[in-house]
């Protein structure tokens, strides 16, 4: 019954002069979705809206799909398109098109005709009380509300006629590609794809690292990442996933630290690694999943220690003050959640202490790297320059 797609747009209508550049990326970002879905479509921005038509047959349930993972949409209306045959032509398919959508006649509507095309022989006020009163002739037991209606119809005379009445709501935020560029520290745990979505839902492009430690942790720990990278790049586009080996360094501060410093120190070396390659692939800031007080490493004290560490980057931490629960919600919204529950090893957990420190102190942290000196300027570089870079 569909044949296209109208794109409704809300943030990026407001941008001022910058509005053609929002468009042109929503445009962009709306073709890449559709890329893998069956059928032909043409995708054009016409004005404060895109339009997408499908040429023939296609996979409406995939492209509507498909559609709802590009930020910047705020919502998707499924469009009947026929040729203009006159009015009472036009009628008929008006009266078939309800009946069909809303089995259910009880409901209010409201009717909202629009000409694109200004030599069509009717006024839209004249196309509105028209179609309204055969609407109402058809099916008594509508009726018309102009203030609050449960439907709106709205008729579009074009080239050819579009017929539309139902509004799917889109994942809103920016298009991709028009809010820089970060680095997710991605780990396989439940918070972290969810930050990198966040940020991602403001148009910025994500790149991202995972810290793993053969053989302590697995292949399957590590496809666990890739496979999570690639559901929040279904929303964000195209990640660079770059995979570092941790395991020299988390033994050898495992070997010379205080146990209970651990992770605090493990969390400071990814921090430096991270803020590394962000740097080096021109990324504009970090993202982690952290939460105030979710674990001992999330402390606001262990947070300052953390992220002192970090030298020119600002970090960003969307979920700082959520719970688990809405984080989970938003996991769970995004299809992440049953892959990020599977169950393998985290490089974090391996070696952490029974007591970890929950008040570090930056002074005996700062104090206890020194133990780390001989060694770990090398064992940095190796793992920078030794890393595993897939495209996602
Ligand atoms: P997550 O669910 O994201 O794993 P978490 O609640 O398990 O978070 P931590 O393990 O303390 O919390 O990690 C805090 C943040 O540090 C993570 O959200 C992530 O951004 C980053 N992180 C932790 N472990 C790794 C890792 N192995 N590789 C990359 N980043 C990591
Ligand atoms: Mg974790």
């Amino acid at each position: 019954m569909f044949q296209a797609f109208l794109i409704k747009y809300a943030e990026i209508a407001i941008k001022g002069k910058n509005r053609n550049l929002f468009e042109d990326a929503l445009v962009k970002q709306v073709r890449r979705a559709l890329k893998d879905v069956d059928g032909e479509f043409v995708v054009e921005k016409t004005r404060g809206r895109v339009n997408v038509e499908a040429k023939g047959n296609f996979d409406y349930d995939g492209a509507l799909a498909a559609l709802k993972k590009v930020f910047g949409i705020t919502a998707i209306c499924p469009v009947k398109v026929f040729e203009d045959e006159g009015f009472d032509k036009l009628a008929e398919e008006v009266i078939a098109y309800v009946d069909e959508q809303y089995p259910d006649k009880n409901f209010t509507f409201k009717m909202h005709a629009r000409r694109a095309r200004k030599d069509y022989p009717m006024l839209s006020m004249e196309i509105n009380a028209e179609l309204g009163g055969r609407l109402l002739e058809a099916f008594p037991e509508i009726s018309v509300d102009v203030h609050d209606p449960d439907v709106m119809i709205n008729v579009e005379i074009r080239e050819k006629i579009y017929l539309y009445s139902i509004v799917i709501p889109g994942a809103g935020g920016m298009p991709t590609g028009t809010g820089g560029k970060a680095m997710l520290l991605l780990s396989g745990g439940i918070d972290s794809p969810v930050a990198g979505y966040m940020i991602a839902k403001r148009g910025v492009v994500l790149n991202a690292v995972y810290f793993h430690a053969p053989p302590y942790t697995s292949e399957r720990a590590k496809q666990k990442v890739v496979d999570l990278a690639k559901i929040v790049s279904e929303y964000a586009g195209n990640i660079w996933l770059h995979v570092v080996n941790f395991t020299e360094i988390q033994k050898y501060i495992y070997e010379k630290c205080p146990h209970e410093e651990l992770t605090i120190i493990m969390r400071r070396y990814m921090m430096r690694i991270a803020e590394r390659i962000a740097l080096d692939n021109d990324c504009q800031g970090l993202i982690t999943g952290e939460s105030i007080g979710q674990v001992a490493s999330q402390t606001m004290a262990s947070l300052k220690v953390t992220n002192e560490v970090v030298k020119e980057l600002p970090v960003f931490r969307p979920l700082i003050g959520f719970d688990k629960q809405e984080i989970v919600e938003i996991s769970e919204k995004i299809g992440a959640f049953e892959t990020s529950i599977l169950p393998f090893e985290d490089c974090c957990t391996i070696w952490v202490a029974k007591h970890p420190v929950t008040k570090p102190s930056p002074e005996r942290i700062r104090k206890h790297e020194n133990f780390l000196s001989d060694d770990i300027d090398e064992m940095f570089e190796r793992a920078v320059s030794g890393r595993e870079i897939i495209k996602i």
